[in-house]
């Protein structure tokens, strides 16, 4: 058991973690049993850790070194002219942010019109746990969506990353662009696209 399995856990029993400076709070409809208790107080630090929202552990030079690292893969491992490689590094930075900055927040609001679940406008989560979800509406999330990225860009380029002149970023993270299964069928449903998913 490690604190992220612990999070899933109590996620699963129907317990909304969250953090309040190095406090875990606890939210649920009834009293968790002992043994959750028990068990979140036993990775309480690491669960802090790993909730805390905005918290990047990584310096200048850590996410260089990711970029370089990514870079020089594509190019010599894969075959890629530098250009095409930085472009590949620069798309994984910017997930890599995206994770680490991962947003959360409670279910039954858009998080971007503040806007309540309707029957014709269902609220959808987005992201992976364990960091959790965001919930919005599926034609709330791409402006919300874009603003994240244009975040991202905005740090990385804070920290002299930037994607090279002339090219466009092609790939995109996995991890919060799509929501859910079910999500991903009724957004095929509403773009008439083809649905290959599960
Ligand atoms: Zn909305």
């Amino acid at each position: 058991m490690n604190a992220t399995k612990a999070v899933m856990e109590a996620r699963t029993a129907g317990i909304q973690l969250d953090v309040e400076g190095d406090d875990l709070v606890l939210e649920a409809s009834a009293p968790p049993p002992p043994a959750m208790l028990d068990l979140l107080s036993r990775h309480k630090a690491a669960i802090v850790l790993l909730l805390r929202p905005g918290v990047d552990s990584w310096a200048v030079e850590d996410w260089k070194a990711l970029f370089d690292e990514r870079a020089g893969i594509a190019e010599f491992d894969g075959g890629l002219p530098r250009a095409q490689a930085e472009t590949l590094a620069y798309a994984c930075c910017a997930a890599e942010w995206l994770n680490r900055h991962s947003v959360r927040s409670p279910p039954g609001q858009c998080l971007d019109c503040g806007g309540r679940d309707h029957a014709h406008d269902p609220l959808l989560p987005y992201g992976v746990e364990p960091t959790g979800h965001a919930w919005l509406h599926s034609y709330c999330w791409p402006t919300w969506y874009e603003a994240r990225k244009a975040k991202a860009v905005a740090a990385l380029a804070a920290m002299g990353i930037t994607v090279p002149v002339g090219q466009s970023i092609k790939q995109e993270e996995q991890s919060e662009h799509l929501p859910s299964d079910a999500a991903r069928e009724l957004r095929a449903e509403e773009t008439n696209l083809p649905f290959t998913g599960k």
